[in-house]
């Protein structure tokens, strides 16, 4: 216990991105590095650890291919310290503030979100809260840009999620006071922008960062990463990760939070629902399964219709005899059961991607969720079940 309290508190270490770290460093190094960047990749991945890392670079007082880690800026940084690097994500919207209060209201629930991650939370990239950057969040950054820096050569902002500036609010004034802000960075400015779903942010933002994508981690640096990072035990480490796609935040999801089941696994399964739903002969189950969901909040399917989507390619791997190629690795000798008891035939799994692709459409335009998950089972009935479902369905 002694020596953990000495331990000097900082953020988890940055694992994998070899690649791209080593591209930023050279561009830093020939102070060729962009003042507007847009990290985009898989979900929990690593994108605003990266951003971090790359504004520790930024900072540093001896920085070579990685930061120093030992100067007075750099170890700010990685103590979440630096009054210069700024760091903003989705939070959820405080409630009953507007104005100026709202604008002090996100700051406090930041600062405090900050103060966690400080003290070793880690964060899994799945979150059942509703968040959202908002105007407020934009004017805050904006006062910021403005002032004199501290010790660094200008301000660093690390805007996470940066898609979720444009839904969560009905009008598009967050998004453009950004972009006046991305356009001529006052006094030496930086921006690190972070999106998992980059043809959700608006075009004009999109042309004001240069884009660097970051891939999937392999699943063994996932693994390292719950043991040693997360105090995971191998086996779980190892499941966890086989189910990850290659990201820690999504692994950290699926584990489970004491005796509940992780979120990400409790939404995997919620998802295999709703697939065998559509399986069931008659639509009383997939009426059933519908009402299940409440009648708002059909942005948070979003999730849900990924592994929707996982479980079509999983039926699809098996029905065409590549059972090695399953994602849910734990559900192999079910999926095979399915595949034998409903005759799905790897085309038919294939198919019913575009009924996915139409319900993620109106998940992002708030149609009810009821009504969405009930068309979606309509159509991956016909899909699935070709003919058979056809005359139910009459
Ligand atoms: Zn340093």
């Amino acid at each position: 216990m002694a020596a953990a309290q000495d331990r000097r508190v900082t953020m988890h270490a940055l694992v994998g991105h070899e690649d791209a770290r080593a591209s930023v460093a050279t561009a830093h190094q020939r102070d060729l590095l962009p003042a507007a960047l847009l990290l985009h990749g898989g979900r929990g991945i690593g994108k605003q650890r990266m951003a971090l890392w790359l504004a520790q670079l930024l900072v540093c007082q001896k920085p070579g291919d990685e930061p120093c880690s030992t100067c007075a800026p750099c170890r700010m940084v990685l103590g979440l310290e630096h009054p210069d690097v700024h760091w903003y994500f989705p939070l959820p919207r405080p409630k009953g503030a507007a104005g100026d209060k709202l604008v002090e209201a996100l700051e406090q629930a930041r600062f405090e979100e900050i103060a966690d991650i400080r003290e070793g939370a880690l964060r899994p990239s799945h979150s059942e809260e509703v968040r959202g950057l908002y105007l407020g969040t934009v004017k805050s950054i904006r006062a910021r840009a403005h002032k004199r820096p501290v010790m660094a050569r200008g301000p660093i902002f690390i805007i996470g999620e940066a898609e979720l500036l444009v839904p969560q609010e009905s009008s598009p004034e967050a998004a453009n006071a950004l972009l006046k802000l991305l356009e001529e960075p006052p006094g030496g400015g930086r921006f690190i922008l972070t999106s998992n779903e980059p043809g959700r942010l608006l075009p004009t933002i999109r042309s004001r960062t240069v884009p660097l994508h970051l891939g999937p981690l392999s699943t063994e640096t996932v693994q390292d990463f719950l043991e040693h990072h997360a105090g995971v035990a191998p086996d779980k480490a190892e499941w966890a990760a086989r189910l990850s796609q290659g990201s820690p935040g999504r692994a950290l999801g699926f584990l489970p939070d004491t005796d509940e089941r992780g979120p990400l696994d409790a939404l995997r399964r919620r998802a295999y629902e709703l697939v065998t739903a559509s399986l069931a002969a008659g639509t009383a189950k997939g009426y059933g399964v519908a009402l299940g969901f409440p009648p708002a909040g059909a942005r948070g399917l979003v999730d849900l219709f990924d592994f929707v989507e996982e479980w079509l390619r999983d039926l699809a791997a098996v029905a065409s005899g590549a059972k090695d190629a399953v994602l849910n690795h734990d559900a192999v000798a079910e999926l095979e059961r399915r595949v034998r008891d409903s005759g799905i035939a790897p085309f038919a799994a294939a198919d019913a991607f575009a009924s996915v692709e139409r319900a993620r459409e109106l998940a992002w335009a708030n149609v009810n969720p009821q009504l969405v998950i009930g068309g979606l089972i309509r159509d991956l009935s016909g899909a699935l079940r070709g003919g058979r479902a056809a005359a139910v369905r009459t």
